[in-house]
């Protein structure tokens, strides 16, 4: 049988990326993968979704260019070269993946693996079962997306987001149930493209874990893209008549409905264990979630998770890092990175991103802070773009001045945030994240005045009246 130091369950960005620092760090490793390698942020996630935002925004441009003296006549675009373009984008990096596993030598298992008592794996595929062992063994199966259990969910045209990202879907109207990250920014892309997109969020506001300002206006933003958002409204049935997709909701204990072609569910993903462990071996899970301790540890001695299937935060980035930190552990190497400081981006139009404590989370803690804030309408590179508005904000430590968030709503925003994580894992303070010039004229400007701005000192914004 053969034998491995490290075998890895998922080749995601969890598990392509342990593997790949595992086989560097000069470990034998192999990986299952019993779909594409890249797991869902390449095959039906991040990769594909900002390909039709890029697409889709592109298309919206076309419609609002005349302020910038342009005209395109008859703008308009066909839907299966887009989705063909969004998949030239996730295929090119599959490659790469497989380029990479490859020329680091890690041996590549096409099928589902079942991880059985004593270590030992099998792997089954068309051509038959494959049996290996491993020292150790890492699961970075993912997640799937999770459906709510309301009567018409069965439905056809009722999506998740793996079908809407399959094929193109003709239409013109679309009902998204969700207003978290996947609702949002689906909800860009079909009203870009010139959909009637309705949002139905059950909680009392959008990207309710972000800062209040941000989905505050954030709703504001979608309503002038021609999206209309419901909050605080819980949808109870989705029923169908004629032709039309309805989809029924409570908001304020009052019962309304909405119309559309198709029905996007987006109400978070669930872990994926489907097949993952034999009748001979168990583990400690919650609510389907793989339950791990410290060092991502499972409930079994040599046995790890990473990434969605724990249930923890679900980004790719998140898993890519835990991946390398186990991966460094098991070869007697420290990790350098930060794991409980997490970046999270959302590619609307603007862009948002977060990292570190809002002002809120540290006023909960107890700690004194001191917030800085710039509003991009006064950053000459978002006025030339004439960006939506938008806003840079930063917290400090009241005492010791040490930055410990970050909330930006503005172009890039989601490219910028790394400075700033950067900045927050360094734990470097008000001073030296100044000491930089801003080059000019840049979106990063903003940073530095918001960061002044938080001690009195931005230059571009008007003095408090005394
Ligand atoms: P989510 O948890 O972000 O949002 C789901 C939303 O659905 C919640 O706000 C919830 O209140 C709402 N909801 C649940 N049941 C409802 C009901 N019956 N009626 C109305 N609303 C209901 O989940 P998601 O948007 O599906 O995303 C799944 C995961 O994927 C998240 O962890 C997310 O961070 C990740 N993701 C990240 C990115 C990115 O980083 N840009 C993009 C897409 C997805």
């Amino acid at each position: 049988m053969t034998s491995f130091d490290l075998f890895i369950i998922g080749a995601g960005p969890g598990g392509y990326v342990a593997a790949i620092k595992a086989a560097k760090n000069g470990l034998h490793v192999a990986v299952a993968e019993r779909e594409d390698v890249g797991g869902t942020c390449l095959n039906r996630g991040c990769i594909p979704t900002k390909a039709l935002l890029h697409a889709s925004e592109l298309f919206r441009s076309f419609l609002t260019c005349e302020s910038f003296g342009l005209c395109v006549e008859n703008p308009s675009y066909d839907l299966e070269k887009i989705y063909a373009y969004k998949e030239d984008a996730s295929c090119q990096l599959r490659q790469g993946v497989e380029n990479l596993l490859k020329a680091n030598g890690i041996t590549v298992y096409r099928g589902s693996a079942t991880i059985h008592a004593d270590h030992k794996i099998s792997v089954e595929s068309e051509e038959g079962t494959q049996w290996v062992e491993a020292t150790n063994i890492l699961i970075a199966s993912g997640s799937k997306p999770a459906m709510i259990p309301i009567p018409g969910v069965e439905l056809q045209n009722v999506l998740n987001s793996d079908d809407l990202l399959r094929k193109p879907h003709e239409g013109s109207s679309l009902a998204i149930i969700g207003g978290g990250v996947i609702g949002v920014e689906f909800a860009t892309v079909f009203s870009s493209l010139g959909w009637e997109v309705t949002i139905l969020e059950a909680l009392p506001a959008l990207l309710a874990n972000m800062d209040k300002e941000i989905s505050q206006n954030l709703k504001m933003i979608l309503k002038k893209q021609g999206v209309t958002s419901y909050t605080g409204a819980s949808v109870t049935q989705i029923a169908q008549e004629s032709g039309k997709l309805v989809c029924h909701f409570q908001q304020k204990e009052k019962p309304a409905c909405v119309r559309a072609d198709y029905v996007l569910v987006a109400v978070g993903r669930r872990a994926n264990t489907d097949g993952l462990l034999a009748d001979d071996l168990s583990l400690q899970m919650d609510r389907g979630k793989i339950v791990i301790g410290e060092h991502f540890q499972t409930s079994e001695s040599g046995i790890y998770a990473i990434g969605d299937v724990t249930g923890g935060i679900q980004l790719a980035h998140a898993a890519s890092a835990q991946g390398m930190a186990v991966a460094d552990a098991l070869s007697g190497k420290e990790c350098s990175i930060d794991l409980t400081l997490v970046p999270s981006c959302v590619y609307t139009n603007p862009e948002i991103a977060s990292v570190g404590l809002t002002e809120a989370q540290a006023k909960e803690q107890d700690i004194p802070v001191r917030v800085g804030k710039f509003i991009m309408s006064a950053n000459g590179k978002s006025l030339i773009g004439r960006e939506e508005r938008g806003f840079i904000k930063l917290v400090f430590h009241g005492e010791n001045d040490r930055i410990l968030g970050a909330q930006l709503m503005c172009a890039r925003a989601t490219d910028m945030v790394g400075q700033l994580a950067m900045a927050i894992a360094n734990n470097l303070d008000h001073h030296q994240l100044t000491k930089a010039m801003a080059a000019h004229p840049t979106f990063y400007e903003a940073i530095n005045e918001a960061a002044e701005d938080a001690f009195g000192g931005a230059i571009h914004i008007l003095p408090k009246r005394r």
